[in-house]
């Protein structure tokens, strides 16, 4: 089934990280991601970069990546089996929102809710057409990914404004050009720090704990 998917892998010839980049892990999410994915000129200085633009091959029924069903769907099972054949130090899943879900994905309670910590913008002082909205990784691999940055779920806005692009343009690039998880810490938190802190202390509080859904 892998063989059917489109995969771009971009190499430097020196070892170092592998960071993987997924797109289209839901419906048509795929449509609104392609059009920031193709403005990057992925050249990593080290290590190797892998983009999947659209991960649900299969379309079907929207499942949540947070739905114990996820990882039993076709599309989760697929998706195991891309970091199984990359095993990838740094992982960027893209996702869209809408105005609709924005408060869901934002509101705090969305631990007890969901069993997953909230989401939150790099720059909560802009439309939310302008945001961006990060988190850590999904449940099922959150034993693997406990360090703050090395997994970074991104929400763009389905009708995503010019600051929203730049900011995820920003992000991606500073995933692409460093070479550790700390480099890529560090270059997001000189820029959003508050939100940066803000998503660690979630990210921290999430790995520590198992939150039972109320
Ligand atoms: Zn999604």
């Amino acid at each position: 089934m892998i063989k059917k998917l489109k995969i771009k892998e971009y190499k430097s010839g020196r070892t170092g990280i592998t960071r993987l980049i997924l797109g289209g892990m839901h419906g048509r999410e795929h449509e609104v991601i392609k059009k920031v994915l193709v403005i990057l000129k992925p050249n990593p200085p080290e290590g190797r970069i892998i983009i999947v633009p659209n991960v649900n091959i299969f379309g079907g029924r929207y499942v949540s990546m947070i739905n114990e069903d996820y990882i039993k769907s076709s599309a989760g099972k697929l998706y195991l089996s891309i970091l199984e054949r990359y095993k990838p130090d740094v992982v960027v899943e893209l996702h869209v929102f809408n105005s609709k879900s924005y408060k869901n994905l934002v509101s705090s309670d969305r631990i007890y809710k969901k069993g997953v910590p909230n989401l939150v913008p790099y720059r909560s002082d802009l439309p939310i057409e302008d945001q961006i909205l990060h988190g850590g990784p999904p449940p099922f691999v959150k034993e693997k990914f406990k360090e703050h940055a090395s997994y970074i779920t991104l929400e763009i806005h389905e009708k995503y404004g010019k600051k929203a692009e730049k900011t995820l343009i920003f992000i991606l690039n500073s995933v692409i050009n460093s070479n550790s998880v700390i480099e890529i810490r560090k270059k997001l938190k000189e820029r959003y720090q508050k939100s940066m802190s803000e998503a660690g202390r979630l990210l921290q509080n999430y790995v520590s704990k198992d939150f039972i859904k109320q």
